[in-house]
C-alpha cells in the first residue's frame, strides 16, 4: 500500500509522459486513474498539462495559418540571381 500511494504522488516523470501520450492517443483505464488522482495533488504536473496544451494548440493554430497561405514560390529574378552565384561559386 505505502509504494502504491509513492507511485501515484511522487511519480511526476510518469506524469508528465502520460500527459503528452494522452495528447496523442487514448490511455487504459489505469493510466487515466493514475493520472487522474496525481494532478489532483500535484500541482506542478496540472501546470505542465495546461502549459503543454497551451503549446500545441498554439502549434495547431500556426500549422492552420500556414496551410491557408500560398506557398512560397521563388521570383524568375531570385533565380536568376541565385542561378548566376552558384555559377559564379562552380567555376
Ligand atoms: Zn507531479
Amino acid at each position: 500500500m505505502k509504494q502504491t500511494l509513492h507511485y501515484l504522488f511522487h511519480n511526476c516523470e510518469e506524469a508528465g509522459r502520460l500527459s503528452l501520450m494522452r495528447e496523442a492517443r487514448q490511455l487504459s483505464l489505469r493510466q487515466q486513474i493514475f493520472l487522474h488522482i496525481h494532478l489532483l495533488f500535484c500541482r506542478c504536473c496540472r501546470n505542465f498539462g495546461i502549459i503543454s496544451a497551451a503549446i500545441d494548440r498554439n502549434f495547431a493554430h500556426q500549422r492552420r495559418q500556414m496551410s491557408e497561405q500560398p506557398p512560397l514560390v521563388a521570383s524568375e529574378e531570385w533565380k536568376n540571381k541565385l542561378r548566376d552565384e552558384l555559377n559564379q561559386i562552380a567555376e
